[in-house]
């Protein structure tokens, strides 16, 4: 299946339709050969008077000039009007075309082709199947967005109290550091005092030894 693009790249020179066709019966167009393309000079330009629109030709009938559907519906692209027309009847186009100004026909004309042929190709929802299945997908999405956005909080909210955590213990450790640094400078205090005080006691001792074993017991 071909997807047809939204552009208006036909522009209206193709209006330039031939008008010598107006001494032929509707039967000419059956034949491809039967409408020469006649070629002129118009401002030292070389134009191409070119067959019936697509449209005209499908329906066999005169393309007049400014036919209202010649410029959205190209001899080149004959798919493009038989697709439009089996889906909403020419009559219908014609008069949605005309009931419009000439600036939105064309992506008139390209959205109604778009639409026939998602018609054809699902005849039962057509292009409101797509547009179903594309909503279905926005939400499914909206919600997988809403679930991540919701996990994410779960999670900012997660790291925060793991870094409280982490802090209060620190501060804990610290305090428990600071506290044990405190208990160790008072044992090396009372071990220092302890061995000024056995030095003391030693020297004392000495020293009465000394004063015991200085002095002659008898002379
Ligand atoms: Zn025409």
């Amino acid at each position: 299946m071909h997807t047809k693009n939204m552009d208006s790249t036909h522009s209206s020179d193709t209006t330039t339709t031939t008008t010598t066709l107006s001494h032929s019966n509707s039967s000419t167009s059956q034949s491809p050969a039967s409408p020469p393309a006649q070629y002129g000079m118009v401002n030292n330009a070389p134009i191409v008077v070119l067959s019936p629109c697509a449209a005209c030709k499908i329906l066999r009938r005169r393309c007049v000039d400014k036919c209202v559907l010649a410029p959205y519906f190209p001899p080149t692209e004959p798919q493009k009007f038989t697709t439009a027309h089996r889906v909403f009847g020419a009559s219908n186009i014609i008069k949605l075309l005309q009931e419009l100004p000439e600036s939105q026909r064309a992506d008139a004309v390209s959205s109604m082709v778009y639409e026939a042929n998602a018609r054809i190709r699902d005849p039962v929802y057509g292009c409101a199947g797509t547009i179903c299945q594309l909503q279905k997908q926005v939400s499914d999405l909206q919600a997988q967005l809403a679930r991540a956005q919701a996990e994410l909080v779960n999670t900012q909210a997660q790291h925060a109290n793991l870094v409280t955590l982490i802090c209060m213990e620190m501060a804990q450790l610290q305090q428990q550091q600071q506290q044990q640094d405190q208990q160790q400078q008072q044992q090396q205090q009372l071990l220092a005092m302890s061995d000024i005080f056995q030095n003391d006691w030693l020297f004392t001792e000495e020293a009465c030894q000394g004063s015991i074993w200085d002095e002659p017991l008898w002379v």
